[in-house]
C-alpha cells in the first residue's frame, strides 16, 4: 500500500514553480541518455518516479517542450531548472530528483542509458546496469 500521507516538496531554483509530490518515489534512477545531458547540460539526471495523481503543483506553472516524439519535458520558464519528464510510454512521471527540497529522499536504484554515458562519469558499481532501458 502506498502511503500518500507522505509528503516531499520541490521546486525551481529561482522559486517561480514549487510542486508537491505524496509518496514515496516509485523509483529513482540515473539516466544517462543524451537528451538528458543536453535537457540540463550535466552528465546525467537523477531521476524520481511518482503517480501523476501524486503529484500537484502548488505555485507558478510548468512549462514544456517536446523534446522528442511522445515526451514532454517540464521546467521554469522563467530560470530554466529541469524539473519534469512524461511519455506516451510511461505511467509515471519522472521529477527531478535535485529539484526536492530534500534531495536525498532519492535512493537511486540504477544507471540507465549507459551507452550514452560520458567517459568522465564515476559510477556506483553497487547500482543495476542497463545499456539502455530495463
Ligand atoms: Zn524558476
Ligand atoms: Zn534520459
Amino acid at each position: 500500500m502506498h502511503d500518500t500521507s507522505i509528503k516531499h516538496e520541490g521546486g525551481c531554483l529561482c522559486g517561480a514553480v514549487r510542486y508537491t509530490l505524496h509518496g514515496a518515489p516509485t523509483y529513482s534512477g540515473h539516466c544517462h541518455c543524451r537528451s538528458c545531458q543536453r535537457a540540463i547540460g550535466a552528465g546525467f539526471i537523477t531521476w524520481v518516479g511518482v503517480d501523476p495523481k501524486n503529484f500537484h503543483v502548488t505555485e507558478g506553472e510548468i512549462t514544456f517542450c517536446a523534446t522528442s516524439p511522445g515526451v514532454q519535458r517540464g521546467f521554469c520558464g522563467r530560470c530554466g531548472s529541469s524539473l519534469t519528464f512524461a511519455g506516451d510510454d510511461w505511467s509515471d512521471i519522472g521529477v527531478t530528483a535535485a529539484s526536492l527540497d530534500d534531495p536525498g529522499i532519492a535512493k537511486p536504484e540504477s544507471n540507465v542509458y549507459l551507452d550514452h554515458k560520458q567517459p568522465w562519469v564515476v559510477l556506483d558499481d553497487s547500482l543495476r546496469k542497463y545499456e539502455k532501458l530495463p
